[in-house]
């Protein structure tokens, strides 16, 4: 064994995952479009996002005593953890050496003809789509994912 393979084993060792990438990004720019909440409140917010990734139902309980709204609570997460979880995968992706991504709509009926078009578009890795998005994250509610191809 060389030393190029064990640093290349070391450096995989090391190498975040997608879902600690999303945590970051959450706690770093998560929430950046909403205006009308305290800066204390947002930064709650972020934490419990990032601690309940895919725990919906821990979030709601850690943000229940904030006084927002449970449908909105419900609004935030989806959309938070949708966008968190696609730029995560864009770096992720970025580590793993993709050159490619392509943009997959979700397929269901609700999917919105904008999604929709987007569907199967593939681009080099550090380009945006024709839209202007870096990954597969158009809106809230929004159910498309980024795959990517080396
Ligand atoms: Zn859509
Ligand atoms: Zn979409």
């Amino acid at each position: 064994m060389n030393n190029g393979s064990i640093n290349e084993q070391l450096f995989a060792f090391v190498r975040p995952s997608r879902t600690s990438l999303a945590k970051q990004y959450i706690r770093q720019h998560g929430l950046a479009k909403i205006e009308d909440l305290s800066t204390e409140t947002l930064s709650h917010l972020k934490t419990a996002i990032a601690s309940n990734l895919s725990n919906k139902v821990g979030f709601l309980k850690a943000t229940s005593g904030l006084g927002i709204d449970k449908q909105r609570l419900d609004l935030i997460f989806d959309n938070e953890v949708h966008e968190a979880l696609e730029i995560g995968g864009l770096k992720y992706a970025r580590t793993e050496g993709a050159a490619t991504k392509t943009w997959e709509a979700s397929g269901a009926d609700n999917c919105c003809p904008d999604c929709e078009e987007m569907d199967g578009e593939s681009v080099p890795l550090d380009s945006d789509f024709s839209n202007g998005c870096s990954v597969a994250h158009l809106h809230p509610g929004c159910n498309c994912e980024t795959s990517y191809q080396k």
